[in-house]
């Protein structure tokens, strides 16, 4: 039995434009038409007809920078220790679920704790759960010097965090080999340090030659790399070693662009994060104090100048979300990188929705046949109540997604509303200040009084 649904408008997720009237046919969880309604197969007698002729139809979102394994965190403890690996799993299921529910349908986690991301990937994989197609990596490879090494030396990286410590390159190369073997479909690399130069920046995690070492250790394996880097020396190094996949790429230089465009890397800006830190935390928030609207983000600002001239170079971008933290929770602001990257980075809103389709789909596996609505491809598209190549912004607006198709059918899950508590078992912050006398006294009549019994 096949369906045929007929399209208002489709957009293709390859085309500069959406055409009208259009039908898809789909068989067996495949495209087998795309096209012109008024030519299309005919529908047999036990064929499905679905009626869209009132909506937009386009390809569903791939998002390659999704953390199934963080759980909506409040802090880097919430992300690395306090939740169990077996409950990051299970909580990464139904998060999972969140995510296709948005209309993204396929999605890449670059790095997790433990085994949670294979996990809750076979587990979709083999029909126990419905969910969006996923490949991911592992824990991210750190050295002491990388992001995600946050604890002290006599700690090093707990078994639950998302990093794991090499301290030798063997061990990196024993990393990489067990994380292959363990079905990572990409190896993430912490490759910003956390201590900066003379200059200011921020100095890489490996040296180049450490870092080209374990790129070819990959590519032997046949695995792709994707690599954490918002400095420039980091960006560079990860392009000078042939990495796949770059996210941030906030302060490449032209030597940085140079080198990206020689070794074919694609830059995955993933601006959503920083987006939402400027505008939306409050006053309460750790993070405000950092990254004030008023005060403007050194990054942003930077960050726009480097992925306008890496879009201006004919690098390959793509989209992603960092979904995962409480700022970004999963299924609620995977569109604002569409939104952004049309706003700031000099997208059309097609080539925006084509970053966000066809392109970020490329880079999964099978990509050849996800991200855009042609015959031989997976069936997997929305039905939307709007025209986004004429406001992309429409895309974060959940009420005017209609349908999400995945594999050719209709996806209808229940989801509990998103909970602020109890994302992870132990984590709470207690207080955040501290409540000197001086301090008391300061509060004044913000301070609440207690009455005596009688
Ligand atoms: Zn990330």
């Amino acid at each position: 039995m096949a369906k045929h649904i007929r399209c208002g408008h489709l957009f293709d997720g390859v085309s500069d434009d959406a055409k009208t009237d259009q039908t898809i046919v789909v068989d067996g969880g495949t495209i087998t038409y795309a096209g012109n309604g008024a030519v299309a197969p005919k529908p047999g007698p036990r064929d499905e007809i679905v009626d869209a002729s009132k909506y937009f139809v386009m390809p569903g979102m791939t998002d390659l920078h999704t953390h199934l394994s963080y759980g909506n965190a409040m802090c880097e403890e919430d992300i690395d220790i306090y939740a169990s690996v077996e409950l990051r799993a299970l909580r990464g299921v139904i998060n999972a679920q969140r995510v296709l529910m948005a209309g993204v349908t396929s999605m890449g986690d670059p790095g997790g704790s433990a085994r949670v991301q294979t996990s809750v990937r076979n587990a979709i994989n083999a029909g126990m759960f419905p969910g969006p197609r996923i490949n991911c990596s592992g824990p991210y490879v750190t050295s002491r010097q990388g992001l995600t090494d946050y604890y002290p030396t006599w700690f090093g990286a707990p078994s639950t965090s998302i990093g794991a410590l090499v301290k030798n390159m063997d061990e990196a190369i024993e990393l990489i080999r067990s994380q292959i073997k363990d079905g990572v479909d990409f190896v993430k690399f912490a490759m910003d340090g956390r201590h900066v130069n003379d200059k200011g920046e921020l100095i890489a995690a490996f040296s180049l030659a450490e870092t080209k070492r374990m790129v070819d250790e990959c590519h032997r394996l046949g695995k792709k790399t994707v690599m954490h880097a918002r400095g420039r020396e980091a960006t560079l190094y990860c392009a000078k070693a042939g990495a796949d996949l770059i996210f941030h790429a906030s302060w490449a230089d032209a030597e940085c662009i140079d080198a990206i465009v020689k070794h074919k890397s694609i830059v995955c800006p993933t601006l959503t994060l920083l987006y939402q830190n400027m505008t939306v935390t409050q006053p309460t928030d750790p993070l405000y104090h950092k990254v004030r609207p008023d005060l403007g983000s050194k990054e942003w600002e930077a960050a726009i100048v480097s992925l306008n001239r890496i879009r201006e170079a004919g690098i390959p971008m793509v989209t992603g979300s960092e979904a995962g933290f409480a700022l970004t929770p999963y299924g609620e602001w995977h569109w604002r990188e569409v939104e952004i990257f049309h706003k700031f980075l000099g997208f059309t809103p097609a080539a925006a929705i084509r970053a966000a389709t066809s392109a970020s789909a490329a880079f999964l596996n099978d990509g050849e046949r996800l991200g855009a609505i042609k015959a031989g491809n997976h069936a997997d598209f929305i039905v939307f109540d709007g025209n986004p190549l004429k406001n992309v912004s429409l895309l974060l607006e959940k009420a005017r997604l209609k349908d999400v198709y995945l594999a050719g059918e209709p996806v209808r899950i229940e989801l509990p509303p998103l909970a602020s508590k109890g994302v992870s078992d132990f984590s709470y912050k207690m207080w955040q200040d501290m409540y000197t006398q001086l301090r008391v006294k300061a509060l004044g009549n913000k301070i609440r009084h207690i009455q005596a019994a009688e």
